[in-house]
């Protein structure tokens, strides 16, 4: 039998059961289009022996599309009254499906243990938690090698700029750290429900090496964080913190090749990386 998936009535119905009431806070817009789900899980590549990590499965519209294809589905859902409801509705809707999927009640930025290792982490993300969200998972969790994720088309476009962009920032030099990302399709809001005010980005994930260095990551990120406080200043006063001078700061920018009067934004994870080691003496 074919797994019946979500459209806009079954989700109006689901939610009218279960006496929801979608908040902002949680970012619950649930998407009710069956070609928008299938879309997500072809562009991720979803195979059959694959195990996915869902964050944020809601009323179960992605995982349906999910549970048609892959040999898994661990779902991580934070609202009590949608993780409790997921099994009974893809037991009613694609009973051959049920034992596959593992519905885990928790915050995916504070998760650290999950049933299954996953392959892939396919998700319709909280939107105010999307970027936190994603760097806990990569840092956490390493089995994951690829992922897709929908994400406000704004924090897609950040997770994906590069160096010398307006928006290259903090997220987009964190997720190269760990990952090469791009965007690949944007969703529009009449696909939700409640209809969100802001497009969707699809965003591919692929996992890579971190950068070669002596530094910690915890290190490469501190010069991050520090080199995009304030975005106007130039790299020497921007660092003049972490390194004690802003004298200080401009030796360890020369030795690692970067130029102390540049500003953040033209700087590469690998940049960033040699410039904490600088800073940490090695
Ligand atoms: N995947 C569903 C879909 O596409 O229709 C729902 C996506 S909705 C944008 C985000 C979901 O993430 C909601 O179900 C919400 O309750 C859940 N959520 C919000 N914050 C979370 C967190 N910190 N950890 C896990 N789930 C969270």
């Amino acid at each position: 039998p074919l797994t019946r998936l979500l459209d806009p009535t079954a989700v109006r119905e689901l939610a009218g059961r279960l006496d929801l009431r979608p908040t902002k806070q949680r970012g619950q817009n649930f998407v009710t289009d069956a070609n928008t789900v299938r879309r997500i899980v072809q562009l991720a590549g979803v195979r059959s022996d694959d195990v996915v990590l869902e964050i944020g499965p809601g009323l179960g519209s992605l995982t349906l599309a999910l549970l048609e294809v892959a040999d898994r589905v661990v779902a991580i859902e934070i609202d009590h009254l949608l993780a409790d409801a997921l099994g009974d509705t893809v037991a009613a809707r694609a009973p051959e499906h049920r034992d596959r999927l593992d519905v885990v009640e928790a915050d995916a930025m504070a998760v650290t243990e999950l049933p299954h290792p996953p392959t892939i982490v396919v998700a319709n993300l909280p939107y105010n938690v999307s970027v936190p969200v994603l760097l806990h998972l990569l840092a956490r969790f390493d089995s994951w090698r690829r992922g897709l994720v929908m994400v406000q088309s704004e924090v897609a476009d950040r997770l994906a700029a590069g160096p010398g962009s307006k928006i290259y920032g903090i997220p987009s030099v964190k997720m190269a750290w760990y990952a090469a990302t791009s965007q690949v399709g944007s969703v529009p809001p009449r696909v939700f429900w409640p209809v969100p005010n802001v497009d969707s980005g699809l965003v591919a994930i692929e996992r890579r090496d971190p950068p070669t260095t002596s530094a910690t990551r915890d290190q490469v990120f501190a010069v991050v964080d520090a080199a995009f406080a304030q975005r106007r200043k130039m790299l020497r006063s921007a660092l003049s913190g972490l390194a004690g001078s802003s004298a200080a700061a401009s030796t360890a920018l020369e030795a690692a090749g970067v130029d102390p009067t540049a500003r953040g934004e033209v700087c590469t994870v690998q940049d960033f990386a040699r410039i904490a080691e600088q800073l940490h003496g090695s």
